[in-house]
């Protein structure tokens, strides 16, 4: 009995701390309990590629007063400095840290990611707009990712995110860009934002039902525009974003569409323009 129990211990410690160690080297938390299993994994995949080190802080510490919005967020990150950083609110610790974290391995896989074309914004659109530049790069960016990130989340039981992504669902409802509707005046402006708003219907289609709420208060501001996403993402999920190849198709694909729906709906075409400024690699 006693060597059984002491056999035992000797397998766990021969084979326990090898695999933990990889997994949480070089991170840094300021919560251990969201070192949960479904997020261990994802950092075990990362380090497949990196051992750069991982920072993962309380949203409230966010440094950059810009982001004052970032209350309408539940999770923020960065893989562009020394560290790979995440900032979380304390909604959906667990599913938020793996949805960041995917965001950060798709870079290490090789998924595309937007970019801006800085010689067409100088020479033709100028840069007084490029704020508005910078949204629509960001929010892009995002809603190629989230395709993949969604996918893999709902793919795996044991993450449960059906109640995550209700509460995402109602965020997006938050974030709505606020615009005068239905003055002519503002058409130009507002449908140029609505468009930005609808790239959730791309990013929580996979949740069908879940997201039909959405769908349904989207059709009463601009029924036009959600017919035209609907057709869109028809098409681009028949490209796909399996493989780093297919997402750039599709991303390509999503960024020409939506430049000839501005040119047939007579869009100022300064504000159309903005989408030209972008690229996919
Ligand atoms: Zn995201």
């Amino acid at each position: 009995m006693h060597r059984l129990i002491l056999m035992m211990m000797v397998c766990t410690m021969n084979i326990m701390p090898k695999s933990n160690d990889r997994q949480i080297s070089n991170l840094q938390i300021f919560n251990k309990a969201y070192l949960t299993e479904n997020v261990l994994d994802v950092i075990s995949s990362i380090r497949k590629y990196t051992d750069k080190k991982i920072c993962v802080y309380d949203i409230k510490t966010f440094p950059d007063k810009r982001f004052q919005n970032f209350k309408n967020y539940f999770g923020i990150s960065s893989d562009k400095g020394e560290n790979i950083e995440i900032w979380l609110s304390e909604n959906f610790p667990e599913q938020v840290l793996v949805h960041e974290l995917l965001h950060i391995l798709l870079r290490l896989e090789g998924f595309p990611e937007i970019y801006r074309n800085e010689n067409y914004i100088r020479e033709t659109v100028g840069t007084s707009n490029i704020n508005l530049i910078d949204n629509i790069q960001s929010i892009l960016s995002s809603t190629i990712d989230h395709q993949i990130i969604y996918t893999r989340m709902k793919d795996n039981e044991k993450l449960e995110p059906e109640s995550y992504i209700q509460a995402l669902i109602e965020m997006k409802f938050k974030r709505l860009h606020k615009t005068e509707q239905g003055s002519k005046k503002y058409r130009n402006i507002e449908i140029f934002y609505r468009q930005q708003d609808l790239f959730v219907l791309f990013d929580l289609h996979i949740f069908g039902e879940l997201s039909k709420k959405l769908q349904i208060e989207y059709s009463k501001m601009h029924p036009e525009l959600v017919s035209f996403f609907n057709t869109l993402n028809t098409s681009v999920q028949k490209i796909g974003f399996d493989s780093p190849i297919q997402a750039k198709k599709s991303a390509d694909y999503i960024i020409t569409s939506i430049i000839r729906f501005g040119d047939v709906n007579n869009l100022d075409r300064r504000i159309n323009n903005l989408w030209r400024c972008l690229f996919v690699k």
